[in-house]
């Protein structure tokens, strides 16, 4: 590439984190962008997520800032409570400066995608290669353009880039460059989630919003026996929930992580609720309609985030459990790192070594540090008595620890 030019680059994947890429380095000033997505179209998908004040900076900074605001909530505070059936608690940590805000998956990705230049973002293209020969500048990229029209075959395409972004997820064949013959660690548990809106379920809205009176502006971790729940607010009066269940590894097609669950599986889930949680959670999650379950997934941290002019980002280079809410959060946080490590370096070799400079250490300690508080609120390692539990106990389940983690 030579220097100071538009670099031409090619972002592997359109979900949050490679939409968050093209904004940032259309941003820089410096580069030519072009997605490529294997879906054929964004789909009302996903649930919850919560975003703290870096990330949200830096969607701010691609001009998004009346947008962000009106896709989400405040969520200033976050309550870890000891729970269970017969409606006891015990508040074990209480954090008023968690400063996050709350919103849907799928709003982010809408929000990012309208965003971008028209053009920017091809759906329906599946990436089956990527090489850059030894010594050269160049990435080749093939991918394969499928057509809604049946019996199409799809169109083969080759092109050259300066710069190859993968954010191809965390099943990414991209990474698998980088470390070969790496597998994923199962947690050892799975997260059955639900968003259920207050008129899709009147009664048990009301109740949940009687006893969690914070909701609306926290999220509660509900601390149960070997086990946890989430709850928050998003915007448009929609509950989100989640509850982990240690389990075997379950059986998954495809990419996804998803498991579609079956109205037996939802009866048994629901019985159990009742059985783990404070009655008004309990009802919720009875009374959402379509919950479905969420295999919980992270990997080790790779050494490296770069390879010559290929780099990753997103769920591709960490992918992370979602106790401390990180995984969008890390994902726009590394877009903005490598938009401004290009902006401001005067080569793009330079501008690589930064960005893996400033985001290997931070994320491998977030990925650790997710995977920690995971096994202490599953009580993977040990089990402990929460409502008996000392201070400095409960004051380890804040996701603030994550600063002064050690792995
Ligand atoms: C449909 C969906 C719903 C989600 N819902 C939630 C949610 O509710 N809450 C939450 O916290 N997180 C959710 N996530 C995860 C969240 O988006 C990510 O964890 C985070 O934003 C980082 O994302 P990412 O872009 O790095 O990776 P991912 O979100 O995993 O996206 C990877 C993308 O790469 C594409 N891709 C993979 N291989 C290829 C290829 N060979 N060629 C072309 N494209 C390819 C995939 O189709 C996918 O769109 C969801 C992700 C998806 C895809």
């Amino acid at each position: 590439m030579t220097e100071h030019t538009t670099s031409d680059v090619i972002i592997v994947g359109g979900s949050c984190g490679g939409l968050a890429c093209a904004h940032a380095l259309l941003g820089s000033g410096k580069c030519r962008v072009t997605v490529l997505e294997r879906a054929p179209s964004i789909t009302a998908a996903g649930a919850g997520l919560g975003l703290g004040q870096e990330a949200l900076s830096i969607l701010r900074g691609f001009g998004l800032a009346e947008e962000v605001e009106s896709i989400s909530l405040p969520l200033p505070t976050e309550v870890n409570t000891a729970v269970c059936p017969s409606g006891k608690t015990r508040v074990l940590q209480r954090d008023d400066s968690y400063n996050h805000r709350s919103l849907h998956w799928s709003d982010l990705h809408q929000m990012l995608l309208s965003g971008l230049p028209l053009g920017t973002v091809r759906f329906s293209h599946i990436v089956t290669s990527r090489k850059q020969l030894p010594g050269s500048q160049k990435v080749t990229v093939t991918a394969e353009r499928h057509s809604s029209e049946e019996g199409a075959k799809p169109e083969q395409l080759q092109m050259d880039c300066d710069l190859l972004v993968a954010a191809d997820g965390s099943m990414s064949a991209t990474r698998a460059l980088l470390r070969p013959n790496e597998s994923r660690r199962y947690s050892g548990y799975c997260a059955w989630r639900g968003v259920v809106t207050d008129s899709e379920a009147p009664e048990a809205a009301a109740a949940v919003r009687r006893a969690y009176q914070a909701l609306g502006t926290a999220i509660y971790f509900e601390i149960a026996e070997g086990t946890h729940g989430v709850l928050y607010e998003l915007p448009r009066q929609r509950l989100n929930w989640l509850w982990y269940v240690n389990q075997e590894e379950p059986e998954l097609k495809g990419h996804s992580v998803t498991v579609k669950a079956g109205m037996e599986q939802i009866q048994a889930m629901r019985g159990r609720a009742a059985q783990t949680f404070r009655p008004e959670m309990a009802q919720l999650l009875q009374a959402t309609p379509t919950p479905f379950i969420n295999a919980i997934y992270d990997r080790e941290p790779l050494q490296r985030l770069v390879q010559g002019r290929i780099v990753l980002v997103g769920e591709a280079a960490h992918p992370t459990t979602p106790h401390a809410l990180r995984s969008t959060n890390m994902a726009i946080m590394d877009a903005g790192c490598l938009g401004d490590c290009m902006k401001h370096c005067s080569s793009a070799q330079e501008a690589l070594k930064q960005y893996e400079a400033k985001r290997l250490p931070q994320t491998s300690k977030e990925v650790l540090f997710s995977r920690h508080l995971g096994r202490v609120k599953q009580a993977l390692d040990s089990s402990v008595d929460w409502f008996n539990a000392g201070s400095e106990q409960c004051n380890g389940l804040a996701q603030a620890n994550m600063s002064s983690f050690t792995p």
